[in-house]
């Protein structure tokens, strides 16, 4: 059975071979993107990973790659999993952004 890509992921996943290239995470320790949880022992990995995110040039590209992807897991452009979360949340269910509707979520 052949496996389907849907078209809007497969869009993004060839355009993060271009950004990817910048990502100011290259070389960085992959244990702070993908800490064990981010509170508790993996806060400050976590707390460090924003930090690199927050002086990268591609973060954006980052950050619209992990939504359009569902990225369910790690920091990508300088938000954890629970982030992300409430973007789906908020614009599935009304389909605004976040921002619009002042989310809790930080704008990159
Ligand atoms: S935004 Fe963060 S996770 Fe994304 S490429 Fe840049 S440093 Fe890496």
């Amino acid at each position: 059975m052949a496996v389907t890509e849907v078209p809007s992921q497969r869009t993004a996943v060839e355009e993060r071979r271009d950004w990817w290239k910048s990502a100011a995470c290259e070389g960085a320790d992959p244990e702070l993107f993908f800490p064990v949880s981010a509170v508790g022992p993996g806060e400050a990995d976590v707390a460090r990973a924003k930090e690199i995110c927050a002086g990268c040039g591609v973060r954006r590209e980052c950050l619209q790659f992990a939504l359009a992807t569902r990225q369910l897991h790690g920091v990508w452009g300088g938000t954890t999993e629970q982030e992300r979360q409430l973007r789906f949340r908020d614009t599935g269910r009304h389909g605004e952004t976040g921002a619009a509707r002042g989310s809790r979520v930080r704008s990159v």
